[in-house]
């Protein structure tokens, strides 16, 4: 929304817009939706293993529908897609020439449809997958490739900046840094594995705490973890800093002895090239939408109020996320009747020997 002129005479401490979003933060939940590289793979649009957003170059109509899609969902905010869209992941595909163009292209998607919808709009840095703690040299290239990924999203004129799916506390550290040299505000999320603690061994309050330190506005987790496994840090975090909290779990269930996507085994299925479900035989246990609906009550009722999605998200998650959080965004026009259906309602015009059919057909 833009600024009125009365608005615009008076000082603000920070160039954030009134509507912006720590004030929303404030006021209750934001939605963020993510998870497009997992949409644009299982549609056939990208490459799993090296996960580039390539579709951005190739088809920028389907990333523009899939932002809508999102925001029709109930999603808050449209973060650019440029999640792995750096220097060091371009250079592995051979496409690094690209780096610039596919960068302003996906902020441009993403700020038109925010544009037109009154979302936020998100520029969007990650793990960069060259940072090793032992090794300063590293730490100077992985802040060169966030400075430049943030210039491109600050000329863009995003809202903020999420960087996120960082294993590696320092790293995460690193990206606020960069992000706070602007004036906008930074989400962190750190993305924990197996161990409850980060790769370079912090327990996740301590790393938080750092992040909260260097500045960031809002600290917490994506990706990896599905709502069940990501829960319990979310109580630790909490306790530990003072800033606004995020949580964007993938919508896998994940348990205690298997407690991140990456970790699932499937006993049931002998047919998976690798063994491993991760990345692409993940669907028998995608979460379905009431239980991403319950997550995000669990946790706002914590006090996390930036909320969303990873990996493996399809719009019907946001929207449970949304329903669940007492929104009702235009995709809440068609949410379930079942009173209508043939077998299972109870409408009057329904015939009663279908309604009665569909009692014997349910369960055992
Ligand atoms: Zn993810």
């Amino acid at each position: 929304m833009a600024k009125s002129k009365a608005e615009n005479t008076t000082s603000r401490p920070q160039p954030v817009k009134p509507d912006g979003l720590l004030q929303r933060l404030a006021d209750g939940p934001v939605i963020c939706a993510e998870g497009y590289l997992f949409e644009f793979e299982r549609r056939g649009y990208l490459q799993a293993g090296a996960f580039v957003p390539e579709v951005v170059l190739e088809h920028p109509e389907l990333v523009e529908m899939l932002h809508r899609d999102f925001v029709h969902a109930g999603s808050d905010v449209v973060e650019a897609f440029t999640y792995y869209a750096h220097r060091e992941k371009m250079k592995i595909i051979g496409r690094e020439k690209d780096l610039e163009r596919i960068n302003r292209q996906a902020l441009d998607i993403a700020k038109r449809v925010a544009h037109e919808t009154g979302a936020l709009f998100a520029g969007n840095i990650c793990n960069t997958g060259i940072y090793d703690p032992a090794d300063p040299a590293t730490h100077k290239a992985v802040s060169r490739m966030f400075d430049e990924q943030i210039g491109w999203a600050a000329d863009a004129g995003v809202d903020f900046i999420v960087a996120e799916t960082f294993a590696y506390a320092g790293e995460a550290k690193l990206a606020a840094e960069a992000i706070k040299k602007t004036p906008l505000p930074a989400v962190i999320t750190m993305a924990i594995h197996k161990a409850d603690r980060t790769r370079d061994d912090l327990s996740v309050g301590e790393a938080a705490k750092r992040l909260e330190g260097v500045g960031a506005d809002v600290v917490g987790f994506n990706c990896i973890r599905g709502p069940w496994t990501m829960l319990p840090l979310l109580e630790e975090l909490r306790t530990a800093v003072k800033c606004h909290i995020a949580a964007l779990p993938v919508p896998y269930r994940t348990t205690p002895a298997e407690p991140t996507f990456q970790s699932l085994t499937d006993p049931g299925c002998n047919y998976i090239p690798d063994g491993r479900p991760f990345p692409t035989a993940l669907d028998p246990f995608v979460c379905n939408r009431y239980e991403i609906g319950e997550f995000a009550k669990q946790a706002y009722a914590l006090g996390v109020h930036y909320l969303g999605v990873c990996c493996g998200a399809g719009p019907h998650h946001i929207r449970g996320m949304a329903e669940a959080l007492g929104r009702k965004p235009p995709a809440s026009q068609y949410s379930p009747d079942m009173s209508k259906h043939i077998l299972f309602g109870s409408d009057k015009q329904l015939k009663p020997h279908n309604v009665a059919y569909g009692e014997k057909i349910y369960g055992r």
